[in-house]
Parts: C-alpha cells; sequence; structure tokens
C-alpha cells in the first residue's frame, strides 16, 4: 500500500473548496459525471480508431445510493486509470503559485475549480472520505483503489475489479445527507445531466403497483444524449423542434413561433438553437431561460452576461466549449471570445428575421405582433441591432396593413408633412377610446399608425432622434387634426374678448369633476364639420406620463392628474348659436360689469405705465396701494359676470350637453355622469 501527500503545494485547498463552494456544492455531481461520460467518450474513440480492440460493451454511466453505508457512487465503464495515471491525474494537480491564487479568487470558488480541473476534488464539498477504484482499459492493466479522507494524505493500494473503468464512491458527511435521497439526486441528474452525449442511468424506471411505487426491469435513463442541437439541421423536421422545446421546458404549454438552429464552427465553437417564444404582457420572463451548455453539459441558464439582454427573451440553448465558463462574470462581459459570440448571435437572429421577412412577407406579418417587442427592445438597446433590422421593422396602421419604414415613409410623404416640412405620424393605441379622432384624420386622407405596446412611445422617441427627415409622431387625439398637420396658418378665433370670456365661464360652470383629471377650456376655430366640442390632450405632457408607467422612475410625471383641454370649436354652427344667446344673456347687466372692468383695467394700466421704469421698492404706497384695490375689483366685477353666465349656464342644457358629447368621444364619460348623459339627452330629444 501506497501513502503519500497530494500534490496541492497548499494544505488549505480542502477547506476552500468546502467553504467556498458551499452554495454551488451541489455542482460536484456535474462534475463527476462529466469525467465518466469523457473517460467514456475516450475509449469510443481509440476504439473507432482501432487502438482499443476489446468489447465496448455496455458503456452506461450509473449513479447509485447506498442509503445503509451512506454513500454514493459514479460507475462508468470508460478508459479507467492505471495506479501511474491516478497518481498523475489526481495526485499530482499540477500548478504553482496556488496560495497567492487561492487567495485572489477565495471569493469565485467556480474559478478555482475551472482552472486547475479539480472538478473531480469538488467531491470532497460533500463528502468525508472519496475512494476510486479503476481498472484500466489497457492490456494487462491492474485495477487500483485510492482513498483520501479529505486531509491532503491519501492511500493508494492494488484491488480487484472485474469490469474496466472507475467507480468513485462518496462518503457523504453529516452536512450533506440530502445527497442520500434518491428525488434530490433525480433532480440534479437532470438538471445538470439532461444532455449528455452518454447514457446516464440513475435506479430502475418506477411503475405503480397495487398502490406502490416499484421498480421496474427497465432502467432509468436521465437523460437524451443526442439532443436537437447536436444534429444536422437537415435531418430534422419542425416536429423534432417543436418536440425539443418541450423537452427543454417540460412546464411550457406554448408552441414557439419559430427557431434558429446555430452553428458556428470560426472564429470559435458554438451550437444551438433559439427558439422565438410568443412574448406577453405578462410573460414571466425568469421561467424559461435559454440554457448554456459546454459540450451537452448544462452550466447555467444565467446568460446575461453572454448575450444581450434583449436575447434574454428568446428561450433555447446554446452550447459552446469556448465560454469561459468558470470565471467570475465581470470577467465574462471583457471577454473577446464571449463578445464575438454575443455579436454572432445577433447577427444570426436578425438574419433568420431578415430572411422570413424576404421569403414570406405574409408569414412575417402574421407574426410580427409576436416578435415585434423583441424587435423593438433589439434596436432600442443595441445599434447593430438597429441597423440591420431598420429593413423588415413594421408599422402597423390601424387598418392592419404592415409597412416598412421606406413604405411608410413613402406613403405619407405628400399628405402628412406640415407647412414647416415635418412629417406627422398620427398614431392611435386604442382604436375604439379614439375612434372619431381616427376617422376625422382619416377623411383628411391621413394614415393612422395603431401603437400598443409598452415599447412604442421610446421607439418613437427613438425614430424622430434617428432620421434624417424631421419627423413627430403624435398620438391622433391630442389635438384636432388641423392643429396636428398644419397645412397652413389656423384661422384665429372670430370671438371678442369679452364673448370668449362669456362662453369660457359657460362651459366651465358645466364642467364636471373627474377623478384624477383636470379639465381646461379652450377655443379653437376649426371646421364646421369637427365636434362643436372635443377634449384633446397633450401629446407630450402624455407621453412623459406613459414612460414614466414603463420605467417607475419619473414618477413626478407619473403622480401629476391627466389634464385635458375641453376645446370649443368656434367655427361649429352649434357654438356660434350660443355664443349668441350667451350675449343675449350678459346683455344688460354682464356688458356693464364688462365696461366698469376694462376701465379698471385701463387704470392699472396707467399705473403700471408710469412705474415701468421704477424699481419695486421705488414704487409709492399710494400707487401699490391702489393697484391692489383695482386688482380686487376687476376680480370682484370678473365673479360677478361669471356668475351671470353661470347661471344662464344652468338653464340651457345645450351646455352640459356638449360637454359630455365630447367626454363620451374622448371615453371619459362615466357611471353617474354617463347616466346622466342619456337621462338629458332623452328629455332634449
Ligand atoms: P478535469 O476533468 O478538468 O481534467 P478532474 O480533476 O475532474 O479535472 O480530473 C482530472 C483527471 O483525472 C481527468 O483529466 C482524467 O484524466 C482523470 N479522471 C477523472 N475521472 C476519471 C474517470 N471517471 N475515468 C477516467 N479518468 C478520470
Amino acid at each position: 500500500m501506497a501513502q503519500g501527500n497530494i500534490g496541492v503545494t497548499s494544505d488549505n485547498i480542502f477547506p476552500v473548496i468546502k467553504k467556498f463552494l458551499y452554495s454551488d456544492h451541489e455542482i460536484f455531481l456535474r462534475e463527476l459525471v462529466s469525467n465518466a461520460v469523457d473517460a467514456t467518450q475516450k475509449l469510443k474513440t481509440l476504439s473507432s480508431v482501432g487502438e482499443f480492440k476489446g468489447e465496448l460493451g455496455d458503456t452506461k454511466v450509473r449513479v447509485s445510493i447506498d442509503k445503509v453505508k451512506g454513500t454514493l457512487t459514479v460507475s462508468d465503464h470508460g478508459i479507467g486509470m492505471t495506479a501511474e495515471e491516478v497518481d498523475k491525474y489526481i495526485n499530482q494537480i499540477a500548478f504553482s503559485g496556488a496560495e497567492e491564487f487561492l487567495d485572489k479568487y477565495k471569493d469565485n470558488a467556480q474559478a478555482i475549480i475551472g482552472h486547475f480541473g479539480l472538478g473531480f476534488y469538488s467531491a470532497f464539498m460533500v463528502s468525508k472520505k472519496v475512494e476510486i477504484v479503476s481498472l484500466s482499459y489497457k492490456d494487462d492493466a491492474k485495477a487500483v483503489h485510492w482513498t483520501c479522507d479529505g486531509s491532503p494524505v491519501y492511500e493508494m493500494e492494488d484491488t480487484i475489479k472485474a469490469e474496466r473503468g472507475t467507480d468513485i464512491i462518496l462518503h457523504i458527511d453529516d452536512e450533506n445527507k440530502e445527497f442520500l435521497e434518491d428525488s434530490r439526486i433525480q433532480s440534479l441528474l437532470t438538471k445538470y445531466c439532461k444532455f449528455l452525449p452518454v447514457e446516464i442511468v440513475f435506479g430502475k424506471k418506477k411503475e405503480w403497483k397495487d398502490g406502490l411505487q416499484v421498480d421496474t426491469e427497465e432502467d432509468n435513463v436521465i437523460n437524451n444524449p443526442s439532443p436537437a442541437w447536436t444534429r444536422k439541421p437537415e435531418d430534422l423536421k419542425d416536429e423534432d423542434y417543436d418536440a425539443f422545446y418541450h423537452e427543454l421546458y417540460p412546464t411550457s404549454m406554448e408552441q414557439p413561433l419559430f427557431h434558429i438552429h446555430l452553428n458556428v464552427d470560426y472564429p470559435f465553437h458554438l451550437t444551438g438553437i433559439l427558439y422565438f417564444p410568443k412574448i406577453k404582457p405578462h410573460m414571466d420572463v425568469k421561467r424559461d431561460k435559454i440554457q448554456l451548455y459546454c459540450n451537452q453539459v448544462f452550466v447555467t441558464d444565467e446568460v446575461e452576461n453572454i448575450v444581450p439582454e434583449y436575447l434574454t427573451l428568446l428561450h433555447g440553448v446554446i452550447d459552446s466549449p469556448d465560454i469561459p465558463l468558470n470565471v467570475s462574470r465581470s470577467y465574462l462581459q471583457s471577454d473577446a471570445n464571449v463578445k464575438k459570440i454575443s455579436g454572432h448571435i445577433t447577427k444570426k437572429v436578425t438574419d433568420a428575421l431578415a430572411d422570413m421577412f424576404r421569403a414570406n412577407r405574409e408569414e412575417f406579418e402574421g407574426k410580427w405582433n409576436d416578435i415585434k417587442i423583441f424587435v423593438q427592445y433589439g434596436m432600442l438597446s443595441d445599434e447593430k441591432f438597429y441597423e440591420r433590422a431598420e429593413k423588415f421593422c413594421l408599422l402597423e396602421s390601424v387598418d392592419h396593413k404592415f409597412r416598412t419604414f421606406d413604405e411608410y415613409k413613402e406613403l405619407t410623404e405628400k399628405e402628412q408633412t406640415d407647412k414647416e416640412g415635418t412629417r406627422i405620424y398620427l398614431y392611435a393605441n386604442d382604436v375604439d377610446n379614439q375612434y372619431t379622432f381616427i376617422q376625422r384624420a382619416k377623411e383628411k386622407g391621413y394614415d393612422v399608425l395603431l401603437c400598443t405596446s409598452p415599447l412604442d412611445v421610446h421607439a418613437m422617441a427613438q425614430l424622430e432622434q434617428k432620421w434624417e427627415q424631421k419627423v413627430r409622431f403624435v398620438r391622433v387625439d391630442s389635438d384636432i387634426i388641423e392643429n396636428l398637420i398644419r397645412k397652413a396658418d389656423t384661422q384665429a378665433v372670430t370671438l371678442t374678448d369679452e364673448q370668449k370670456r362669456a362662453l369660457n365661464s359657460a362651459f366651465s360652470s358645466q364642467l364636471p369633476t373627474l377623478d384624477k383629471a383636470r379639465l381646461n377650456v379652450t377655443f379653437e376655430q376649426a371646421d364646421s364639420t369637427a365636434l362643436p366640442v372635443f377634449v384633446t390632450q397633450d401629446e407630450w405632457m402624455r407621453r412623459m406620463k406613459d414612460m414614466s408607467r414603463l420605467q417607475g422612475g419619473m414618477s413626478f410625471y407619473g403622480d401629476m392628474p391627466d389634464s385635458y383641454n375641453i376645446v370649443v370649436n368656434t367655427a361649429h354652427p352649434l357654438v356660434a348659436s350660443l355664443v349668441e344667446k350667451t350675449d343675449a344673456a350678459g346683455a344688460a347687466e354682464a356688458h356693464a360689469l364688462y365696461e366698469q372692468q376694462q376701465e379698471k383695467q385701463a387704470e392699472i394700466s396707467k399705473i403700471d405705465e408710469a412705474n415701468k421704469d421704477k424699481k419695486y421698492d421705488e414704487i409709492s404706497q399710494e400707487d401699490k396701494d391702489r393697484k391692489k384695490a383695482l386688482q380686487d375689483e376687476v376680480r370682484g366685477l370678473e365673479d360677478k359676470q361669471s356668475k351671470i353666465y353661470a347661471d344662464f349656464a344652468a338653464t340651457e342644457p345645450r351646455f352640459k350637453q356638449l360637454i359630455d358629447i365630447a367626454l363620451l368621444a374622448g371615453s371619459l364619460l362615466k357611471g353617474e355622469q354617463l347616466a346622466a348623459f342619456v337621462n338629458r339627452s332623452v328629455e332634449l330629444l
């Protein structure tokens, strides 16, 4: 029996492994099974080139638990190891400067394991003792038995082993008893070994018999050794891709939209399949994530540093031996290979979309609403993606016609350029509620886009910034159409100041109070065919609010009440008749008040004129007092006038009726107010 010290220059390697891998200690199983698979693959290779002439026989890797002995064993029928090889590969962990390294990476045990090939030693994270029993494939090889209890001292002796290959026997320590549970091991194997290239067996398949689960004769094979991504695209049908999707995500009920098979040999190796899922508003993006494999060994589904963030919306697998898997995350981000891979995947994805767009535009349009948010996300976050997607990104109109940017620019060139030369793109985000505005726009020969995705406001802001031609996106209900696309100077409102004030008082007195919304009366000489009164909402303010809803920040805007304009269309005959009646109602009394008020106002102007070059301190107290008194009087007179018009408006139901019609057209009339409107309409009829 031989005894010796494991060739790690530092005594503290095991404590480090135990301590720092605590959170991740389940990966020992991945490491051991991967080693077993490697050994099996090596033997298959030797056999295929004629260097191994014996029978391959059963090459399955078996994982088993002995609850009585407290052991977990990983057995393979691979190449095995001779005593010399155990000494070389296990005892002499060849590295220098171990202490320095351990110190540097002590927070990242993954790095230690990856860097030094300590895969096997991860067994000590969960074991108080580890045994290796191995018989090499080589002719006349003697079986070897190696034991180590976690101190740097090992024992090695000859032994008897009937079959070629290696058994790794872990004596699970007290803190890690969970690894003696069938269900725990089954789920770990499913997580890490689901697609390993050699069959992995864990016990027997079970069946229900007389109300009990009993073993069948059949091996419980964990994995699919030749998953779809390792096969040639020519050999796979759409059904195979769909089936593989469900193999990857067994709990998903969805069907993917389409897939992209990745296959790169140069300048790095990468295979994989990416799926476009249907992206739904409340999708749990955390659930079905892209899985990263290294030679079919599951590594992680935290791929944020390997693919751009918008690609994490996709599903599927990426398998690359060239991604440095066991290094820290910040290192990953700066790794040149990782950058190349990310760029490559972006290119592949945009190529696939561009191909589909070219080959079958109808199909592409059919899927557009499912991929739109992904494309927008990509365009907003990656300049390269934008450049590629510009050609196939679609704009959908309210009549469900789809156009590319270029097509849309052409469509709107003639009609939707305003007098300043700015192209105005109209959009609606709620076809039912904005119906009257959409209709008005259509009557003018304008197109209206349909923008309902949460990223639309951001996408619009991006296009407004990027496109050479000056463009502005405005929601179709943010003003009257004549103002949205100004073709000529707008007509001035024809009312006198007194008439405006009178009408303003009359309408304002009849405004309902809305929850979290402010209403404000304005005038517009629109068009006699437009509604007599309508509601608009400022585009800029609304966009700020929309963005703040999406981002959570900017709550200053989010907290502000919505503010709407109640626009009185002075060109409408109904309004003209109300102006007349209001004038008449104000006849003697209000007119007299108005005149008095104008006189006071003139006096104020005189005082201001006389003091215009003085600083506030230099103005005489007398003037100050006089001005204040006049202002109070003006206000008093205004209030009196307002009251006269408000009293009049209360007797003239058309004011309220017109306001309610406008609110109704803008979908702001609800509940009690809606019921009152209906009743009043009946009465008026
Ligand atoms: P790595 O697998 O990264 O090289 P390990 O510490 O896991 O590092 O293993 C060290 C070496 O021990 C392997 O490269 C291999 O030569 C040998 N080895 C480990 N497990 C087995 C096994 N089950 N069969 C044959 N050789 C093995």
